[in-house]
């Protein structure tokens, strides 16, 4: 039931006592007339809003009804009355109640003897007062409507001064957190800094342009050469041999957040030039937009990667390039032959019965003679040309830029130098020699790769062998 129904009800259907709260309502009255106090309580004793009674305070002056709520601060309604010790008691003790006492809630009901002593408006609006009356008013249906529209006010005012506690004791909690937080970055911040400094890897952190180097560990001055001042007023652009490298770091980073493994040539302490492994993280640092940079000198092994990769294009005999280096600058040797319309030719060169030089002097004199033989003809090649041994006592060229005709007049001179060369200190009485036969062809559309024109070169070479060897054989249309 709504409770202001109540209003409307006869005696007999009040609420039983037992629905009644024990707590009432808290009304203050303050008047200098013994007769209003009386009269108040006496209409209002069986007055019911939202279950709750009302509980009377009484003070008789504008001074005592201070020390009341001084004492009370949960007074829902004051019932003021304006004349007491003073002119104005009434008045002052609502300017004391919301300014002095800062109590917003409480609900203030003026009443006064005269109807001359209204107050003006602007004390109205100024003290927040909910309502005027005379005191001739003070019949039970006026009191209690006044009494209705304060208390629904005052739980109003309640609701708000709560929520407001509500959101102010949120706002608080959260500050905390955020001071709690900024508190755990920067510690983190510190730990970071700490284990940088201590980091065995050169480290620095660099404003996202370059420009700025932030920090950077000792370890990084080391290798670089650089003092945290230098570092500080030149930014990074000293530091990379091709400043298109650093330019490439810093926008991947940018860009992508991070680049994991970045090769470049890198400037380091006393002018020296070093192989660097970069690797770039974007970040915040104090605040600004950073990125994080670390690299590592990898000059060692880089010239380890250079060894490898030569060691696997070589034949550690001869020292000529082996198979598999022939085949991949074969390939582009042929793509460049396609894409510039130019010629290339093949020789394959084998050893003419090579197999009893082997057998009557012997497999280390037959090496002594496969070295002699890859010097003699590599000796008699251009730059361009590529030598190689593909395995055995077979060897082959290619002659980039070079017609069929040219290239068989090459493996002619290869042919007389080889069969001229005189073998001595192998272990025989008199000089030895051997011979070579070569097959010769060139790059045709129809080749679809380097191998085709090695098979076509070798084909050659077979009617070479059995042409008689120590001889020269050209492609013809049976290859
Ligand atoms: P042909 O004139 O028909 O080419 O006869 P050949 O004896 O030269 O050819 P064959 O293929 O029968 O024999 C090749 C020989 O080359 C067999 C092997 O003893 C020798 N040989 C291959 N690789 C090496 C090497 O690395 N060192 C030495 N010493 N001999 C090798
Ligand atoms: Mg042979
Ligand atoms: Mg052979």
């Amino acid at each position: 039931m709504d409770s202001d129904e109540y209003l409307f009800l006869e005696e007999d259907d009040s609420p039983t006592d037992e629905l009644v709260e024990e707590e009432g309502w808290k009304v203050l009255i303050v008047d200098d007339d013994e007769e209003v106090h009386r009269l108040t309580r006496l209409v209002l004793r069986d007055f019911l809003y939202q279950n709750r009674r009302l509980t009377f305070l009484s003070a008789h002056s504008g001074a005592e009804g201070e020390a009341v709520l001084r004492a009370n601060s949960d007074v829902a309604v004051a019932f003021l009355d304006v004349v007491m010790e003073t002119e104005d008691a009434g008045l002052r003790l609502a300017r004391t109640i919301r300014e002095e006492m800062g109590n917003a809630k409480i609900r203030l009901v003026l009443r006064t003897g005269q109807p001359g002593q209204a107050p003006e408006q602007e004390i109205i609006l100024r003290y927040d007062i909910n309502d005027y009356r005379s005191k001739t008013e003070l019949t039970e249906a006026r009191l209690v409507s006044t009494l209705v529209s304060s208390l629904r006010a005052y739980q109003q005012v309640d609701a708000l001064e709560r929520e407001w506690r509500v959101l102010a004791e949120a706002k608080e909690a959260l500050e905390e957190r955020v001071a709690e937080r900024t508190r755990e970055l920067r510690e983190s911040e510190h730990r970071l800094r700490s284990i940088l400094d201590a980091s065995l890897l050169p480290i620095l952190v660099a404003s996202e342009g370059g420009d700025a180097v932030y920090f950077m560990n000792d370890r990084t001055g080391e290798l670089l050469g650089l003092s945290q001042a230098e570092a500080q007023s030149q930014g990074l652009s000293a530091i990379w041999v091709d400043p298109r490298d650093g330019d490439r770091v810093l926008r991947m980073a940018r860009e992508r957040g991070r680049i994991p493994d970045w090769e470049c040539r890198m400037r380091g302490a006393r002018e020296r030039e070093f192989w660097a492994l970069v690797s770039a993280i974007h970040m915040t640092y104090e605040g600004k937009p950073s990125v994080f940079l670390s690299f590592n000198d990898i000059s060692a092994r880089k010239v380890m990667e250079e060894d490898l990769k030569r060691l696997a294009l070589t034949d550690p005999l001869t020292g000529a390039g082996n198979r598999r280096m022939l085949l991949d600058r074969g390939g582009e040797e042929v793509r460049r032959a396609r894409r510039e319309g130019a010629v290339l030719t093949a020789i394959m060169v084998d050893l003419d019965h090579f197999k009893s030089v082997n057998d009557t002097l012997g497999h280390a004199a037959g090496d002594e003679i496969l070295k002699g033989i890859a010097s003699t003809a590599s000796g008699l090649l251009r730059d361009v040309d590529i030598f190689a041994r593909m395995g055995g006592e077979e060897f082959a060229v290619l002659l980039p830029s070079t017609t069929l005709s040219e290239g068989a007049s090459v493996a002619e001179r290869i042919r007389e130098s080889c069969a001229n060369k005189v073998f001595a200190g192998l272990g025989v009485d008199k000089p030895l020699t051997v011979t070579v036969s070569l097959g010769v062809a060139s790059l045709d559309l129809a080749d679809g790769g380097v191998e085709d024109l090695l098979i076509r070169a070798d084909s050659a070479l077979y009617r070479a062998k059995s042409g008689g060897r120590n001889r020269v054989e050209v492609q013809n249309s049976t290859d």
